[in-house]
């Protein structure tokens, strides 16, 4: 067995279908080159410094915090698509620093309470152009965000953009280093909901014996280890879960890439995905934990709680627009009020939306939020 300090650290090079940073379109709004950082280093790091992205760190991934302290947040799942996402780019030898700005953006624009949230918000926008967390995530990083002198939003480069963009649209195929981010998106959240629903006790092993996946990565735990308890199996099984579908994903792209010699080529058909196998099962788990966590009678229960927060909230706003912090009246004037409120709550976090419905309840004394909190 080799040491672990005998496997490659970082790519010295990346491979001719990785995207080169020297070859991004740009800004928007131009700016002059970074004495020692590359443009997508300069992107990730812009993306981490905003207030959205702490923000994460108090919004709900699927549990909310009545569930416990063990579950993941959108921020930690952040964290957890990226250092997926990286593993495979690394493997592959792409463009890491693109990949991880993508990866650390792609959730950037979630309201409070995650999709429950999204579909109130949504419904309560209607009449003006709806709310999707993806097309969010844009108007965050390309309008919202008020804290650089020279433009509005972050002026991310175009590669960074037209990634998120492709999220919303689904058209034409992006580039291998955005694939690698919505893949590693997937395998992140499909095993570590099953693995926050096991700690929570929504799941047992018992079900989870009917999806194939599931019943793969126990055989294969099986024959590493003997002797484990259900406990220990279940653990194993976790971790062994992003093993076979990292290792699957590397090895069905490596084999599509064969021969391909440019970015561009590499943009005829989608090439960083699993196999036909495991995408198969995948798609089976994913139908097993949309029928047995999210749409769990505890989950559900939230879910109409979080409706009715969100409308009271958004409609306070729009009635007594004043009420909004400073930051947000540009909105009102240029977008209307609803726009406006939709984006106040939108920026909220479960624990600030919860708040405000109790300054709500007590008749809306000394404002919660900041002055300029965009
Ligand atoms: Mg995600």
């Amino acid at each position: 067995m080799k040491r672990e300090n005998e496997i490659p650290a970082a790519a010295s090079f990346m491979a001719p279908y990785a995207f080169p940073s020297s070859e991004t379109a740009g800004r928007r709004y131009p700016e002059p080159p970074h004495p020692y950082r590359q443009p997508f280093q300069r992107d990730r790091d812009r993306i981490i410094h905003c207030a959205a992205f702490r923000r994460l760190s108090e919004k709900m991934q699927v549990f909310t915090a009545e569930f416990g302290n063990y579950h993941r947040t959108r921020l930690t799942h952040t964290l957890e698509v990226s250092c997926i996402a990286r593993t495979i780019g690394r493997a592959l030898l792409l463009n890491e620093d693109l990949i991880e700005a993508a990866a650390l953006l792609h959730d950037i624009g979630h309201s409070p309470f995650g999709h429950a949230g999204e579909a109130a918000l949504n419904t309560l926008l209607q009449d003006c152009g709806g709310f999707e967390h993806n097309a969010q995530a844009l108007r965050i990083v390309e309008k919202l965000v008020r804290r650089y002198v020279n433009f509005p939003g972050l002026n991310l480069s175009k590669e960074i953009l037209d990634g998120q963009s492709y999220k919303m649209t689904k058209q034409g195929v992006p580039l291998l280093e955005i694939q690698t981010a919505d893949i590693a998106d997937s395998i992140a959240y499909d095993t570590h909901d099953v693995d926050d629903a096991v700690e929570i006790g929504l799941l047992t092993a018992g079900q989870l014996i009917q999806t194939p996946l599931w019943k793969r990565s126990v055989k294969r735990v099986r024959q590493l280890f003997s002797g484990l308890d259900d406990t220990e199996l279940c653990r194993a099984v976790i971790r062994d879960l992003i093993e076979i579908q990292v290792s699957d994903v590397l090895t069905a792209s490596a084999i599509r890439l064969e021969g391909i010699s440019s970015h561009s080529e590499a943009r005829r058909t989608m090439m960083i995905a699993p196999s036909a196998d495991i995408a198969g099962q995948k798609k089976e788990m994913e139908q097993f934990l949309l029928e047995n966590v999210y749409r769990h009678p505890s989950v559900m229960l939230h879910r109409r709680r979080v409706a009715e927060w969100i409308e009271t909230i958004f409609d306070f706003y729009v009635s007594q627009p004043d009420r909004l912090p400073v930051s947000y009246l540009p909105i009102v004037h240029i977008e209307g009020i609803k726009r406006a409120a939709g984006d106040f709550t939108a920026d909220q976090t479960d624990r600030t939306l919860r708040a405000e419905l109790l300054r709500y309840k007590n008749g809306f004394g000394k404002p919660l939020s900041p002055k300029n909190p965009l």
